[in-house]
């Protein structure tokens, strides 16, 4: 039984087929609207349509994605990305000229479509027909970097490695292993330094293009309308930075001189019980001086990583407890989710990496793909791509699918909320000691998180506001971002790691600008949490009243449905740092 039938699409279509689809698309653009009604009912049929079509996508996603061995779902995939999504472009432009053109737009509620107004007509005003080959030849440059990077591999113990797979060397507690992995990769990138470097010069100088195009005088001002941003602006995301700067970056140094403190101790430790054994006793070179940046991951105390679960049915038991004990509403949706074969969690052969909530934006269900191997970050992920997928719900019976969907910058306060309310449930998966453990690895990970945020907002408004900056003084910046925001580590030796360490992140070379979404997410987050922990009712109340309202709405009054204000001054965020350093000095190292 469907939940949400069809209305304007025919029944039986196949929206895999472009001639099939395109029938609709005609039917819409030649429309003829009489009055403000009927402009509504035009735009619930409009808004069905494209539910469809993204639904299509998603299904051939997903698909793909559970099962990468399978020739026939990678080509289902890519062919609807190259025969169908562009051959919708020129119609979805003329399908926005159209309803701005309306003269029954005036008859509508400003309130309603308010929203929907200023994104179509940000759209209209972006939109180049010469861009679209530039953004192809950009796009193209994307995929170089990923080819770039998925390419590199070192060998290391008798072994060809992955650079991911190379990352669970850095928590070992030897520190020989740490330093030795960490160069081999370290290497292994400085090897395609000027690849990357190449790679991005050109992406700027066609970027710059776009923009001028456009009718922008950089890159920052056509980025910010591009993502619709519209409640905030170069300004705010420097306050972001600056706010970031004074208030964070202390705390993430503090935990770095702690982390130096604790591993010293620890190897003092270590060699005062071979000496009691009647070993040798420490040697100089045991000494651990300065933090260097193969010890950031570690874990100080010399403890193995923690192991929340065996299997993901497992995995499944603790999130439902979770969800039990904060709401019965979201318990009762996530095992709705499991009824319906919603989630698959199980990291297997076959399988692409990562993890996502993906809506099917027919059906108004969610979808949870992970891989999950039995480590608390697995918990965190479930945790994570649930709030996720509670708002997927809460916008359910939305009729508009632009607003069933919100923008990332709250989408990832729903999300990153439910891993901090769930920080206090942690004692499903573990002991006392190991969930108090996972929790403070969560918090600390939010502060050091934080800066890095900051550091490449902050390096990515330089480099479009200077489009013809060359490639030292690029370096130059980043190296003065890097003492502003970067970790109390020693870099000597390494100096040349440093300078392009900016081209591990992804974001620069693929969604410029896109990064920032994830800071101000957090600063929503952690004033949902910290109305949680004074009164849980309310706060799980004005998360879902929050989350219902999806994309209708401008950031600020999202925001402020689930009781956060959208501001990155000092006066927004000190409560919240204090707040977690006082968590943080609660719980034991
Ligand atoms: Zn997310």
């Amino acid at each position: 039984m469907t939940t949400f039938p069809r209305s304007f699409v025919p029944e039986n279509a196949d929206l895999g087929a472009w001639a099939q689809i395109e029938p609709s698309l005609q039917r819409l653009v030649a429309r003829d609207i009489g009055s403000p009604a009927e402009l509504e009912r035009w735009l619930l049929d409009h808004s069905e349509l494209m539910a469809c079509i993204s639904e299509e996508r998603s299904e051939r996603y997903i698909a793909m994605t559970c099962d990468t061995a399978d020739k026939d779902k990678e080509q289902a995939y890519l062919y609807f990305l190259e025969n169908i999504a562009p051959r919708c472009k020129p119609y979805i432009h003329a399908l926005n000229e159209k309803y701005v053109a309306c003269e029954h737009r005036a008859g509508l509620d400003p309130g309603r479509y308010g929203v929907l107004d200023r994104e179509v007509e940000a759209e209209i005003e972006i939109y180049r027909e010469e861009n679209i080959p530039l953004q192809t030849e950009v796009a193209k440059l994307a995929q170089q970097y990923q080819k770039i990077t998925g390419a590199m591999t070192v060998e290391y113990r008798g072994e060809e490695r992955t650079l991911p797979q190379m990352a669970k060397f850095l928590e070992e507690t030897d520190r020989g292993v740490r330093q030795e992995a960490w160069e081999l990769v370290a290497a292994r990138r400085l090897q395609d330094r000027e690849a990357m470097d190449d790679v991005f010069d050109e992406q700027l100088a066609l970027r710059q293009r776009i923009a001028v195009n456009a009718g922008f005088p950089d890159y920052r001002g056509y980025a910010f309308k591009s993502m619709m941003r519209f409640d905030y602006g170069i300004e705010d995301s420097e306050r972001f930075q600056g706010t970031v700067q004074e208030l964070v970056v202390p705390l993430s140094r503090a935990l770095n001189a702690t982390q130096l403190k604790l591993l010293q101790r620890s190897v003092a430790g270590t060699a005062g019980d071979a000496t009691a054994a009647g070993q040798a006793g420490p040697t100089p070179g045991v000494e651990i001086e300065a933090l260097r940046p193969w010890d950031l991951e570690v874990d100080p105390l010399g403890r193995g990583p923690l192991r929340p679960f065996e299997s993901s049915e497992d995995l499944l038991e603790g999130a439902q407890k979770i969800f039990a004990r904060l709401d019965p509403e979201l318990a009762a949706l996530f095992a709705s989710m499991r009824a319906e074969g919603d989630l698959d969690l199980d990291s297997r052969k076959g399988k692409a990496p990562g993890g996502y909530m993906s809506t099917r934006d027919e059906k108004r269900r969610p979808f949870i793909f992970m891989n999950a191997a039995g480590v608390q970050r697995d918990v965190e992920t479930l945790l994570h791509e649930a709030g996720h997928a509670f708002h997927a719900f809460a916008t359910q019976n939305e009729p508009l699918v632009g607003y069933r969907h919100s923008p990332i910058e709250f989408a990832e306060v729903a999300s990153m909320s439910m891993e901090l309310f769930a920080a206090d449930q942690l004692g499903v998966f573990y002991s006392p000691p190991d969930a108090a453990r996972a929790k403070r690895k969560h918090l600390e990970g939010i502060i050091r998180i934080l800066p890095w945020i900051a550091q490449i907002d902050a390096f990515q408004h330089w480099i479009y506001a200077h489009p013809g900056h060359d490639r030292g003084q690029r370096t130059t910046r980043w190296l003065e971002l890097d003492e502003a925001f970067g970790p109390a580590v020693d870099w000597s030796g390494y100096e040349a790691g440093r300078a392009s360490y900016w081209q591990r992140q992804l974001h620069l070379f693929v969604h410029p600008f896109y990064y920032i979404e994830y800071g101000i997410a957090q600063l929503g987050a952690l004033q949902l949490w910290l109305r949680f922990k004074h009164d849980q009712g309310a706060a799980l109340g004005g998360y879902r009243s929050a989350l219902a309202l999806g994309g209708s709405r401008p950031l600020p009054d999202l925001f402020a449905a689930a009781g956060a204000r959208f501001d990155f001054s000092a006066a927004t965020i000190k409560p919240l740092v204090d707040a977690v350093q006082e968590e943080l000095a609660g719980l034991p190292a």
